[in-house]
């Protein structure tokens, strides 16, 4: 909470190093390589990481990474301790994306599941459907062998309490979004997250949403979304992003045109944190937010790094 008021009274401005240092975040061809969103990401990046070493796939690598965020009573945004809904139920969002056969699998509004993207990759494997919700999604997940379990935690239920009592809306949401290509050129991405903190009951985020919150063709790259999933929907932003990148503009150039697009539809976007991470097929990352504060873990080998993102001034 603290954190995007503060940013909030950030100027605006594009970050000249962050700029250099998405430049230099270059990987060769043959090297698994790892992104996700937000400084939480770099330990899903290493869970990922271990799946590839040991001969996974680019998809088993996403959901393996996605899960440990999942997993982390801390990350108040994503899983088990994640922010519930104004009613004090956790309603989570997530989805997988095979970037080799375009086959995605997601869910929206589950409810008392741990992984949700375990879920999103088990629609995409044992259904003819992309998108499950609600009842059906966790009736689905049940089936599937998925274990019903309360998500929130002690911390999250005294949260939400001290929303109640207080009664301000406070902006309070991040996603674990995430692009892993192995070393053979397979992509694929995976993002989840409990969506915006007090959001209503039925809220669905962009996360589920293909080419909104993630989208993957490795014929051209993956990207995946964070920050308010509903100016996100608005300009099918990954969608976007990846198609830039396809069409030949550099990936940091395609983040950048997709971020002014949502700062330049409506002036008071400027006040909301939307941020998108992208990687090309060879490995070239972009990444940038309309807001300064965003940041971009990137694995590559035994090379771990947390990259600020640039921040683009509405019409800049
Ligand atoms: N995009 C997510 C949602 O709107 C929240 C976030 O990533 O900050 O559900």
């Amino acid at each position: 909470m603290e954190r995007r008021a503060f940013l909030r009274n950030c100027a605006l401005g594009l970050t000249g190093a962050a700029l250099a240092t998405q430049r230099r975040a270059r990987a060769s061809t043959d090297e698994p390589l790892v992104v996700s969103t937000w400084s939480f990401g770099a330990a899903a990046n290493d869970g990922a990481l271990r799946v590839l070493s040991q001969g996974g796939s680019a998809l088993d690598a996403a959901v393996a990474g996605v899960q440990v965020a999942e997993a982390d009573p801390e990350n108040t945004s994503v899983g088990y301790g994640g922010y519930p809904n104004r009613e004090g139920v956790v309603e989570l969002d997530a989805a997988v994306m095979d970037g080799a056969t375009l086959q995605a699998g997601s869910v929206a509004g589950l409810r008392g599941i741990k992984h949700p993207v375990a879920v999103a990759r088990r629609v995409m494997l044992d259904t003819p459907h992309v998108l499950l919700v609600g009842e059906g999604a966790r009736r689905f997940a049940l089936r599937s062998g998925f274990k019903k379990e309360s998500l929130l935690t002690p911390a999250s239920r005294r949260a939400w309490k001290q929303w109640k009592s207080r009664g301000v809306p406070v902006e309070d949401h991040d996603t674990i979004g995430m692009v892993v290509r192995s070393a053979d050129g397979t992509m694929a991405a995976a993002c989840s997250t409990s969506g915006l903190a007090w959001k209503l009951a039925g809220r669905v985020g962009d996360s589920p949403l293909i080419g909104h919150g993630l989208y993957c063709d490795q014929k051209a790259g993956g990207a995946v979304a964070t920050g308010v999933g509903e100016e996100v929907i608005k300009i099918a932003g990954t969608y976007q992003v990846v198609e830039f990148m396809r069409q030949g503009i550099e990936p940091d150039e395609a983040v950048r045109r997709v971020v002014r697009r949502v700062l330049d539809r409506a002036p008071d976007n400027a006040g909301k944190l939307v941020a998108f991470l992208a990687l090309r097929a060879d490995g070239e990352i972009g990444y940038g937010s309309t807001m300064p504060g965003f940041q971009a873990a990137v694995r590559r080998g035994a090379n771990s790094e947390l990259l600020d993102a640039p921040s683009f001034a509405p019409g800049g």
